[in-house]
């Protein structure tokens, strides 16, 4: 079974599909992770983003692994590991700059769906165009979507624990700034698929985004029965 989560930074994407891997037992892709990881390797090989074809080259060469438990996933870059180094602000926009490379996003699309297609019980994707690009075949797909305002929330909350200095006010803007992005790039960029069961978390909490969601899964399993 294949499980496709796309939607903006900050709706609740990876926290939720990490609970419905564990629950159903299915492989967890956070396909944003490789796309930063991806930036961290040209911000390691002191390279711009605008030189598309060497940074294509770097996507290409990257050996990117996620390893672990949702819960405890970690990401390793060319064998080291890297699962805090891409969770800085300046990864996260990197990556948004880096992911409107369509040389990139092809080496990236084939990875995951190499990645999905050999997980034994099925996998959980989450990113911005899974249902649209990567899976459209996916047996389910959801669009989180949250106003941006709930969005800035909970990533500086997020970012708060995590020992990250921001404020709410910078948090909202780098979030809009990566929206921005995602929305108008010319490859790929972050729309609702046609058959994508839309949820807006702004006003509900984990639990019950969590049980609408098990009960599409159940109703989409048992259509398919
Ligand atoms: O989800 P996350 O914030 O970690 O993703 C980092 C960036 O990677 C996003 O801002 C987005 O621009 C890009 N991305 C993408 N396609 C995906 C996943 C992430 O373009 N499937």
């Amino acid at each position: 079974m294949i499980i496709a989560i796309d939607g903006p930074s900050g709706a609740g994407k990876s926290t939720l599909g990490k609970m419905l891997a564990k629950k159903l037992r299915l492989l967890y892709l956070d396909t944003g992770a490789m796309y930063r990881a991806v930036a961290l390797a040209v911000t390691k090989a002191g390279l711009g983003f605008e030189a598309k074809e060497k940074v294509a080259d770097i996507a290409e060469k990257a050996k990117i692994d996620l390893i672990g438990e949702p819960d405890a996933l970690k990401i390793f870059l060319d064998g080291d590991e890297v699962t805090s180094e891409i969770r800085t602000l300046q990864i996260a926009q990197a990556a948004s700059v880096v992911s409107t490379n369509s040389e990139v996003r092809k080496v990236m699309v084939r990875h995951q769906r190499e990645i999905g297609n050999a997980a034994p019980n099925g996998c959980v994707l989450e990113g911005r165009d899974i249902g649209s690009v990567v899976f459209p075949d996916a047996d389910i797909k959801f669009f989180l979507t949250a106003k941006p305002e709930a969005r800035a929330r909970r990533r500086y909350e997020e970012d708060k624990t995590r020992g990250r200095v921001s404020t709410y006010e910078q948090t909202l803007a780098e979030i809009n700034e990566r929206d921005q992005r995602d929305v108008s790039r010319a490859d790929s960029p972050l729309t609702i698929a046609e058959d994508a069961v839309v949820i807006d978390t702004s006003e509900l909490d984990l639990t019950e985004v969590f049980e609408a969601m098990l009960a599409k899964i159940s109703e989409q399993r048992a259509s398919a029965a």
